[in-house]
C-alpha cells in the first residue's frame, strides 16, 4: 500500500474554499494511487485566539491545560475536513493524536514526540481511503494532551510519514516554496527546485520560517523527504532531501538573515583559565541562547570578549554582565541593539574555497561595515548594522550568482 502524507497549514484551512482546495490536493494524491494521511493545522488565527483566551480566564494559565485547550484549534479543522470529504464520497475519517495514539514527553507547550504506533493507523487505512490527522498535538504516556511548540503540525507530519514510510511528506502551505532568501526584500529571489536538509536547518534557523525547525531535524533523521508547496498552485515546490552531487556543485544555495540580534562586549579582561566560563556560566543557567562569540588575541595578559544574544534577552544579559564584570575583572561591558546577521549557506562550500573572500569584497564594493565573522562547514555568517541588511542580503544574493534571470 502506498501511503502519502500531506500536511495543510492555517492558511489552506481557513475557510470553506480554501478546505476545497484541500481536498483537490487530497483527491490528486489518491489518483496517483495513494492511501492519503491529511495532517492539518488549526484554521489561521485561532490558536493564537485560544492562547488569548486562556491569558483572559486564568491569572497563570496551567500549561497541561492550555495544551488541552489550544489543541483544539486542530480538532475543528479535521472534523470539518472529514466532513467535506465524506460530502464528496470519500472513505475519511479523522484521527486526534490520542487515538493513535502519538506519545510526547510531558513538556507541555513544546512537547517532543517519543513514539507513534502505527497499528491504529493501518488498521484504519485498510477500511479508508483518507485519514484526516489532527497536527500538533500528542499525549502523554500517561494520557494527557500535549502540543508540540509554535508550528508544529509540520512535525507531526513529518513524523508520521516516517513511520508510515510515506513516498514524500507533502507541506502545503500559502508560498510555492523555499526561496534563495527573502523575496519580499529581494525581487531577485528565486525559488529552488531542491535544498539539503543541513542547508534547510540553517535557512530556517535564520528566520526563512517556511518548516518548523524540529520536523526538518526529524526528517533528516529518519530520511524522509519533504516536499513545499503550495495548496493554491500546481508548483511542484521545493524538495528538501539528502544532499547530492548537484547541490555540492552549487557554491551557495541562500542568503538568510536574522535581525533579533544584540551586540554585547566585555572590555579588557585578564586572559586567564576560567573567564569565558565565568562569563557564560551564567548566561546558560539563565537558558539565553548565545550565538556568535569572538574573543581577541590577548595583548599583554588582556583580551576583549564579544557575543551576540536574541535581542529580547538584551535587558537580563546586561543585568547577568553588571555582576560579572566585576567579578571577571572586565573594565567595561558595551552593548550594541541594531546589528544583524546576514548568512551564505550551501552544503557546495564544503569543497570549494574563496567563499568568505567573494563575501567580504562583495561588501566592501557597498562600504557596508563587517563587525563580526563566524563561520561553519555549511556558512559564513557576518554581522552588520541593521540598516544595511536588505542591502547586504541583496549584494550577497548577487554576488553568488543566485539573482533570477529572464532567459
Ligand atoms: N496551530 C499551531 C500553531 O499555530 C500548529 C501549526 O499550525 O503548525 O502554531
Ligand atoms: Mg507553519
Amino acid at each position: 500500500m502506498k501511503i502519502l502524507v500531506q500536511k495543510f497549514g492555517g492558511t489552506s484551512v481557513a475557510t470553506p474554499e480554501s478546505m476545497k482546495r484541500v481536498r483537490e490536493k487530497v483527491l490528486s494524491g489518491l489518483a496517483q494511487g495513494c492511501k492519503v494521511v491529511a495532517v492539518l493545522s488549526a484554521r489561521a488565527g485561532e490558536t493564537n485566539k485560544l492562547l488569548a483566551l486562556a491569558e483572559e480566564w486564568s491569572a497563570s494559565p496551567d500549561l497541561a491545560e492550555t495544551d488541552a485547550l489550544v489543541s483544539t484549534g486542530e480538532q475543528v479543522s479535521v472534523s470539518l475536513f472529514a466532513m467535506m470529504l465524506k460530502d464528496a464520497g470519500i472513505r475519511a475519517r479523522s484521527l486526534l493524536a490520542w487515538q493513535i495514539p502519538i506519545v510526547t514527553d510531558d513538556d507541555f507547550g513544546n512537547a517532543r514526540i517519543r513514539s507513534i504506533d502505527s497499528a491504529i493507523l493501518r488498521d484504519c487505512l485498510a477500511e479508508y481511503d483518507v485519514l484526516v490527522v489532527a497536527g500538533f498535538q500528542g499525549r502523554t504516556a500517561d494520557g494527557r494532551i500535549t502540543t508540540l511548540g509554535r508550528g508544529g503540525s509540520d512535525t507531526s507530519a513529518v513524523a508520521l510519514a516516517a513511520v508510515l514510510n510515506s513516498v514524500e511528506c507533502e507541506i502545503y502551505t500559502d508560498v510555492d516554496g523555499v526561496y534563495t532568501t527573502d523575496p519580499n526584500i529581494c525581487s531577485t529571489a528565486r525559488k529552488m527546485d531542491h535544498i539539503a536538509y543541513e542547508e534547510m536547518l540553517e535557512m530556517a534557523s535564520m528566520g526563512a520560517k517556511v518548516l518548523h525547525i524540529r520536523s526538518v531535524e526529524f526528517a533528516k533523521k529518519y530520511k524522509v523527504p519533504v516536499r513545499v508547496r503550495s495548496t493554491f498552485s500546481n508548483d511542484p515546490g521545493t524538495l528538501v532531501t539528502q544532499e547530492d552531487s548537484r547541490m555540492e556543485a552549487v557554491l551557495v544555495s541562500g542568503i538568510a538573515y536574522d535581525k533579533d540580534q544584540a551586540r554585547v562586549t566585555l572590555r579588557d579582561l585578564p586572559d586567564i583559565p576560567g573567564t569565558a566560563a565565568a562569563v557564560f556560566g551564567p548566561l546558560s543557567e539563565k537558558g539565553i541562547l548565545v550565538d556568535m562569540i569572538v574573543q581577541n588575541t590577548s595583548l599583554d595578559g588582556r583580551t576583549d570578549i564579544t557575543f551576540t544574544i536574541p535581542r529580547k534577552d538584551l535587558r537580563q544579559t546586561l543585568e547577568i554582565m553588571e555582576d560579572v564584570a566585576p567579578r571577571t575583572g572586565a573594565s567595561e561591558v558595551i552593548h550594541d541593539v541594531s546589528v544583524a546577521k546576514v548568512s551564505a549557506i550551501g552544503v557546495g562550500m564544503r569543497n570549494h574555497s574563496g567563499v568568505a573572500a567573494r563575501a567580504f569584497s562583495a561588501l566592501t564594493q557597498e562600504s557596508i561595515n563587517i563587525l563580526m565573522i563566524s563561520t561553519s562547514e555549511i556558512k559564513i555568517t557576518i554581522l552588520i548594522q541593521e540598516k544595511y541588511v536588505e542591502l547586504a542580503v541583496r549584494i550577497l544574493h548577487d554576488a553568488f550568482g543566485l539573482d533570477w534571470d529572464i532567459d
